[in-house]
């Protein structure tokens, strides 16, 4: 592996990877917990009903879960609290043993990939820096007391709430997150703000990311005519971040093939194609190795093992 392919690696001057930010009001009863486009910072959001709260996403570590369970129950009250996570990655869904008075509520493909994969990603991640692995100290998995299969309606009192299963796309068991009436989609990392999209190409242990399937879906999401679109990262905004992560992977892809066409190795395909990715999205926060493990996937999905 070159090093532009190796293991993603966290600058040591960031700030700590935990949730602390303000929650701010996006719709009436529906907040956002601003990610700050911190590393490791996911979007949070808190959506109250009459009788009960659903949070979706929970921090990265036990830290980051009781501060947003704070959040919560700050705003709920004495309502129910139910959580639900974008997808298993770390910064989304290792906050949620904090919950402990709350109902855990995922979709079957995310909580199969959670339990094959976590303990992976909970070594690679405590690796990446050391305020990453103290933020993972004393992590433990907890299960959801509700699994659903493709999607689900959640009444939270008055307001409903769509759960849907839709991997294989950036995870096996991506989910979104829609409130019909008020048109807001909490889209995980299907949708991030001005960061590359994240291939978790990382063989063996992960290679179910779908660039094919992830374009599928955001056709999908953009049909829902979302009006705020919760990215998993960055700011929020609407279809305009679909379109852009559907414009860059389908160009990547085909460049890569292309490239690939033409004889090129992995290495001189992704040596090409990522300082054009820098120059093309040179206002995006740009880290080499997305680039490079997007590759990676593209090519294993059309090349015979
Ligand atoms: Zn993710």
């Amino acid at each position: 592996m070159t090093d532009q392919t190796a293991a993603p690696t966290m600058p040591a001057d960031v700030s700590p990877p935990v949730v602390t930010g303000t929650p701010r009001e996006i719709a009436e009863g529906v907040y956002v917990i601003p990610d700050g486009r911190v590393p490791l910072v996911p979007n949070i959001g808190i959506i109250l009903g009459a009788r009960a709260a659903l949070v979706v996403d929970t921090g990265f570590g036990p830290r980051s879960g009781a501060n947003v369970r704070a959040a919560a129950r700050e705003l709920a009250g004495d309502r129910q609290l139910l959580v639900t996570l974008t997808h298993f990655h770390p910064e989304h869904g290792f906050g949620a043993q904090a919950f402990t008075d709350a109902t855990l509520l995922y979709n079957r493909a995310q909580h199969e990939e959670f339990h094959q994969k976590a303990p992976g990603y909970l070594e690679q991640f405590r690796g990446f820096s050391k305020d990453a692995a103290r933020e993972l100290e004393g992590v433990e998995f907890v299960d959801p007391q509700i699994v659903y299969d493709e999607g689900c309606d959640v009444d939270l009192g008055g307001r409903l709430v769509q759960l849907r299963s839709r991997g294989p796309a950036h995870s096996r068991g991506d989910q979104t997150i829609f409130l019909p009436a008020e048109r807001i989609l909490f889209a995980g990392d299907l949708v991030e703000d001005r960061f590359l999209p994240l291939f978790p190409y990382f063989p063996p242990y992960d290679v179910d990311v779908d660039g094919q399937r992830w374009m599928e879906v955001l056709d999908e999401l953009k049909e829902m005519q979302p009006e705020i679109v919760v990215a998993g990262h960055g700011e929020l905004g609407g279809t305009e971040l679909i379109d852009a992560y559907h414009t860059y992977i389908q160009w990547l892809e085909s460049e890569t093939l292309r490239l690939s066409g033409e004889g090129k190795t992995p290495e001189e395909i992704i040596s090409t194609l990522t300082p054009l990715v820098f120059e093309r999205y040179a206002d995006w926060d740009l880290e080499p190795w997305r680039v490079a493990t997007a590759v990676q996937s593209f090519l294993a999905r059309t090349t015979p093992a």
